[in-house]
């Protein structure tokens, strides 16, 4: 395959592979599968893995997953793995002998140890990595800003998340670690153009993870990542990718196989060209982890596209999220939100509680609100 000139970072050794420099860009991808079901997360590695997956990603937040995690590393042989440590930084070491890279959410430090300074949860973090020879990704997201950093700069995301990911890389660098590659992500392809960019100009020497979060259901998924890969891959920024699209455990697989088809296209000079994308309706939704507590929020999700397609036109934003840890959060900003529990679905309008649903009642329950939604749209656009 033709290379993407990029322009030249530090090089990171994860597990034996290089990400950084010249070195070509690396597909990674993730399992969404439940961590505990060790049989459906190996053969998800290894369907990620012979997709071409440079890097599987497993997520991981309990001390009792991680005796399923030593058992995957021993079936996983040759396969680099990363752990997502999600809300609990404090399993890194327990985690630490069975992968080889560990993301941090620096958005998520504070949880937990509260009377401990973040510095001092980077500097262990560090000296986890250092004893199991671990590469690290410091991981920010919108969704997830550091509070201090929100404080900082109210009503601008964006700086707030470029400033948390440079003060990670001061802290990292204070530490003498160098062995870690930057993410910032959103779910908004510009915001995400816009946050790698400033980050690549403000530290150039940082290998990059690029991802658009919560892309959703395909082709629309797909067109939101070639938005944002394909203007910073062009610019020579991006390490490494992952694209994130909402698809049912067997063809997860194709998350690997559109990021090598952008990297193609981006190397011949191929790019896309969708003039009204992003002036309609807008639905946005998780790719799932191992924290999907329901399998059917993958049909959920492609069942909302439907239902609400006949309001396309409308500049609204509907989320469909995964799971209660991350769903209450990540819906606030949406028009119409839902996210799933085991047994029901929560329905929300911005960050307004609507109520608990089952999983055949929110549908209709959700028309109730689009309907009503355009109809004020159409009120306010009239007395305007
Ligand atoms: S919203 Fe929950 S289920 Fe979806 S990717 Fe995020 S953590 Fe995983």
């Amino acid at each position: 395959m033709q290379e993407i000139h990029k322009r030249s970072t530090r090089v990171v050794d994860v597990g034996g592979l290089k990400i950084g420099g010249q070195f070509p860009v690396v597909v990674q991808s993730m399992c969404a599968t439940r961590t505990t079901d060790i049989d459906a997360t190996v053969r998800q590695v290894h369907q990620l893995a012979n997709a071409g997956a440079g890097i599987v990603r497993i997520a991981l937040d309990n001390e009792k997953e991680v005796s399923a995690l030593r058992e995957i590393r021993a079936q996983c042989p040759g396969i680099v793995l990363s752990v997502d440590l999600q809300e609990n930084y404090r399993i890194a070491d327990k985690v630490g002998p069975y992968v080889d890279k560990i993301r941090y959410n620096p958005g998520h430090l504070h949880h937990i140890e509260k009377a401990k300074s973040i510095k001092d949860k980077v500097k262990w973090l560090v000296e986890v990595a250092r004893e199991h020879d671990l590469a690290i990704r410091v991981g920010v997201n919108c969704g997830s800003i550091a509070p201090d950093f929100l404080r900082r700069y109210p009503g601008d995301q964006l700086t707030a998340l470029v400033e948390s990911a440079a003060y990670h890389c001061e802290l990292l660098d204070e530490l003498g670690f160098t062995r870690f590659v930057v993410s910032l992500k959103d779910s908004d392809p510009f915001k995400v153009v816009e946050a790698n960019r400033r980050f690549a100009a403000r530290r150039p020497d940082v290998p990059l993870h690029l991802g658009v979060t919560e892309a959703g259901l395909p082709p629309d998924g797909i067109i939101k990542t070639r938005l944002a890969f394909e203007k910073l891959l062009a610019q020579g920024i991006g390490d490494t990718i992952r694209v994130s699209l909402t698809l049912p455990y067997e063809r997860k697989h194709e998350e690997v196989l559109v990021g090598y088809e952008i990297l193609r296209d981006v190397a011949a000079g191929r790019f896309i060209s969708v003039p009204d994308f992003g002036t309609g309706l807008n639905i946005i939704a998780c790719p799932s982890c191992s924290r999907v507590e329901n399998e059917r929020f993958v049909e959920l999700a492609q069942q909302v596209k439907e239902l609400a397609a006949y309001a396309s036109k409308y500049r609204l934003t509907i989320a469909v999220m995964g799971c209660r840890v991350n769903g209450p959060g990540e819906t606030d900003d949406a028009d119409l939100g839902l996210w799933c529990g085991p047994t029901t679905v929560n329905l929300k309008r911005k960050s307004q509680k609507l109520g608990t649903f089952s999983y055949d009642e929110v549908l209709p329950r959700l028309k109730v609100e689009l309907d009503r939604l355009i109809a004020e749209m159409s009120e306010s656009s009239q007395a305007s």
